[in-house]
Formats: structure tokens, C-alpha cells, sequence
């Protein structure tokens, strides 16, 4: 079995600073980590390979820094990691770098086609989720999202039984392989990494592409394939302190009473 896992490199931060001047998020306010959901869906397809025999490749589009981050992966147990890199990525938005995946997928997988493709659930930086279903559409496949427990994989009849996540409880569903699925933290406990797999790591030089190697169209791509723009992106404005009412349960109420009064009167 063929597993590709799709990895993000993220500050590691959720509270990255803003620019005001120019309404992006300043990246370099944060070290660089891996998407802490990307990390549970690599150890889930780790386990998966360990479980139906197979490769766990790694794909991540970002800055030649993220190398750091599919060496990471390599430690956590992965075979292979490629690296998608190119100043006409820059600026992507979310169905820009969906497209730049998918092609990123369909040229490292032409000799050895993918039955699973895991993402995280979203990213802790940008936080859409749009970026896993956006891949599974443009390469015509099913996804099953918010996963927290694959079930059951028959390799024979290409089935594979997950448990989605809703809001008070989950449900169980069944999908034709090749499919995609986006995972929740839950859906493993992270393992330590092997001393083997951490010596392979440190020596491990992923592969790396560029827009040309792609096989892609470049007007798909960056800021000019990104029809979404950000209009305003700003940090909510700090809450003032809040205030503890002493006194006996009458006392209390009234004051409560009169400052509620006082607010609506204002
Ligand atoms: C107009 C515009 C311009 C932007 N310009 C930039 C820019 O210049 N530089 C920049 O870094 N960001 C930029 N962004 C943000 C960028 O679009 C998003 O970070 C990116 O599309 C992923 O979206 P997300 O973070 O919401 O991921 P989500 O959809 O929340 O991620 C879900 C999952 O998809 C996978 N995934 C997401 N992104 C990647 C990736 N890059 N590689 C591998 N797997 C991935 C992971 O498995 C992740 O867990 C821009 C956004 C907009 C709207």
C-alpha cells in the first residue's frame, strides 16, 4: 500500500504576530514545527504500513526550510519526503496550493500509483480545512474527513472503514481506495521515535520540486491562481479585567442588577 501524507511546516505558535502595515501573518515571529495534526496523520500511516506492508511518502509545498519538517517525518517513521518549492508558489491560497499539491502527487506517484492520501484536520496557522478536500476533488477521489479512528482496510476489496468525528458522537463510513482523509488529533497517541529511524533522518535529504518539474500551469499558482484576498487580518482586541462581585447572594444579585443597568444605559 501506497500512503502519501500531506505536511505543513507552521510557526510554532497559534498566536503568530500580525503585520498591520501589510495584513499578513509574520511567519518569522515562531520557530518552524510540523502541523501538530500532520504529525498524527503520518504516525497513522506509519502504523498502517506497519500493519498491511507498503511506503509512507511524505509531500510538503513551503520555503526550503521545511525540509527540517519531512526530515521529521522521516524520524517518525516515513520513507520517502519530497519538497515542493518555488518563488511562483508564493502567495498561494488555498485552492492554489491545492492544485500545486495535487499535481505534486499525480508526478511522485506515476510509477507508484497512492491508495490513501492523509492530511491533518486543518493547520494551526492558516486553520481553513480546505486545503485536504481541495486536493481529493482535483484528483477526482473520495475524502472522508475529521477521521479519529481508521477501523478496518481490506487491500483485496480496496475498502477502508473509518469513524468521522461530529459533534455529539461519530459515524462509521466505508470508502473506495484510492480515497483521502483528513485526520483528528485523537486518532492516535503519538510514538517515540525509533534510534534507527532518528539516525535516518539526520542524514536524509528529501527530494526536491520545482513549478517546471510539475507538469503544471503556472496561471494556477501564487498570487495570480489565488482569487482569494485578504481584506483585514488583525488581532481581537484584549478584554479588559474582569471583576468579582462580593457579598451575600442579595447583595451580589443587586450589584449585578445595577451594573447591567449601568452598561445598558450607556
Ligand atoms: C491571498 C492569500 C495569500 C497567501 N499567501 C501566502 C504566502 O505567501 N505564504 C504562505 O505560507 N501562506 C500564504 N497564504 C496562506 C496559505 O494559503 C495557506 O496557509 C495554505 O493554503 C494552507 O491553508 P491552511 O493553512 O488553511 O491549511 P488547511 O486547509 O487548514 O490544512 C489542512 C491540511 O492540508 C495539508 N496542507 C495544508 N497546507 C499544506 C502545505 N503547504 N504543504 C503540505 N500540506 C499542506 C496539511 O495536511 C494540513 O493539515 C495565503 C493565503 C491567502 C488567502
Amino acid at each position: 500500500m501506497h500512503i502519501v501524507v500531506c505536511v505543513k511546516q507552521v510557526p510554532d505558535t497559534t498566536e503568530v504576530k500580525i503585520d498591520p502595515e501589510t495584513n499578513t501573518l509574520d511567519r518569522s515571529s515562531a520557530p518552524a514545527i510540523i502541523n501538530p495534526y500532520d504529525a498524527h496523520a503520518v504516525d497513522e500511516a506509519v502504523r498502517l504500513k506497519e500493519q498491511h506492508g507498503g511506503k509512507v511518502t511524505i509531500i510538503s509545498m513551503g520555503p526550503p526550510g521545511a525540509v527540517e519538517v519531512i526530515k521529521k517525518c522521516i524520524e517518525l517513521g516515513a520513507d520517502e519526503g519530497y519538497l515542493l518549492s518555488d518563488r511562483k508558489f508564493a502567495g498561494s491560497d488555498t485552492l492554489a496550493t491545492s492544485y500545486i499539491l495535487a499535481k505534486g502527487i499525480e508526478t511522485i506517484c506515476q510509477d507508484n500509483p497512492f491508495q490513501l492520501i492523509f492530511c491533518g484536520k486543518q493547520a494551526i496557522d492558516g486553520d481553513t480545512a480546505q486545503v485536504g478536500p481541495g486536493i481529493a476533488r482535483r484528483l477526482l477521489i473520495p475524502q472522508l474527513t475529521y477521521v479519529n479512528e481508521v477501523t478496518a482496510v481490506d487491500s483485496a476489496k480496496e475498502v477502508i472503514t473509518v469513524h468521522r468525528k461530529l459533534d455529539d458522537g461519530y459515524e462509521v463510513v466505508e470508502a473506495k481506495m484510492p480515497c483521502l482523509i483528513t485526520v483528528e488529533k485523537e486518532i492516535n497517541q503519538l510514538r517515540y521515535s525509533s534510534l534507527p529511524n532518528m539516525l535516518r533522518a539526520a542524514r536524509y535529504q528529501p527530494h526536491m520540486l520545482n513549478a517546471d518539474e510539475l507538469n503544471a500551469d503556472v496561471t494556477n499558482m501564487g498570487l495570480k491562481g489565488s482569487p482569494t484576498s485578504v481584506a483585514k487580518i488583525f488581532a481581537p482586541e484584549q478584554r479588559g479585567e474582569g471583576e468579582i462581585i462580593a457579598g451575600s447572594n442579595d447583595e451580589t444579585i443587586n450589584q449585578l442588577i445595577q451594573k447591567l443597568s449601568d452598561q445598558m444605559a450607556k
